[in-house]
């Protein structure tokens, strides 16, 4: 019986085998997990002030995502070369928004494109540090504005973060097997307290957040994200349920470091 039928499964099940193959690849499941080198942890040892407070569990998790990034990205050169220290700094910033997430790895967004300094826009003409291209899976940094916003930890600018926060905010829209991670009843309820910042940014009342907050919801998480991080305890202060619904959303609390 099984003799007589073993074409058909031969026929069906060899498809369906390289399918479940090429998904579960893509989706990372079969990704080799390659670790950082000595060096690269050095780098991160020296310069990365949120993996340096981790505990040594949490820092081995951070360097698995640092490493992904580091060899699982296409870095493209714009005008300079992508040097492993760039790398894992940039690598560094999006394992910190992946902290309470370590099974994303921002799949769509395979090219990571960096320049020297801040670009002319080929589209609108303005100079930009950085932006996120979701039609082409591109995240564009300007180097010298990433290490600006990090050598100023306080001051609520992060392009770095910036940038990794449109990203993430793409890729939970993105059907790719790592959609749908941001909890929906919290993003609901966080659109809507972001509604009504927004509102209060554009009648020009005076708020905590910068006013290009009030551009739309997916500036104002942006730069949401940016105060998260860099002012943890004024943000805390200044707008207690954001601030909560935000350490919901991405699963760790910077307030508390
Ligand atoms: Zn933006």
């Amino acid at each position: 019986m099984i003799v007589r039928f073993l074409p058909f499964f031969i026929f069906v099940g060899g498809p369906i085998a390289l399918w479940v193959l090429w998904a579960a690849r893509s989706s990372g499941l079969l990704k080799k997990k390659v670790p950082l080198k000595a060096r690269e942890r050095q780098v991160l040892a020296k310069y990365a002030l949120y993996y340096q407070r981790l505990s040594p569990e949490a820092q081995h998790v951070f360097e698995e995502k640092v490493s992904l990034f580091v060899n699982e990205k296409t870095w493209v050169a714009a005008g300079i070369a992508a040097t492993p220290e760039m790398k894992v700094m940039i690598g560094a910033c999006a394992a910190q928004l992946l902290h309470g997430f370590p099974e994303i790895e921002l799949l769509h967004f395979n090219r990571i494109v960096v320049y020297p300094e801040s670009y002319r826009s080929h589209r609108s003409g303005r100079l930009h540090q950085g932006e996120v291209r979701p039609k082409a899976g591109m995240i564009i940094i300007s180097w010298e504005d990433f290490v600006h916003g990090y050598a100023h930890s306080r001051d609520a600018h992060n392009v770095g973060l910036h940038e990794m926060a449109h990203a993430l905010w793409f890729e939970n829209t993105i059907i790719n097997g790592e959609d749908h991670f941001l909890p929906p009843t919290t993003l609901a309820h966080w659109q809507q307290l972001a509604t009504a910042e927004i509102d209060r940014i554009q009648r020009g009342e005076v708020r905590y957040f910068r006013d290009y907050a009030g551009t739309n919801q997916a500036e104002f998480f942006a730069v949401a994200v940016e105060y998260f991080f860099e002012q943890p305890a004024v943000f805390k202060a200044a707008a207690p349920e954001l601030h909560a619904c935000l350490c919901t959303l991405l699963k760790q609390d910077p307030s508390l470091a």
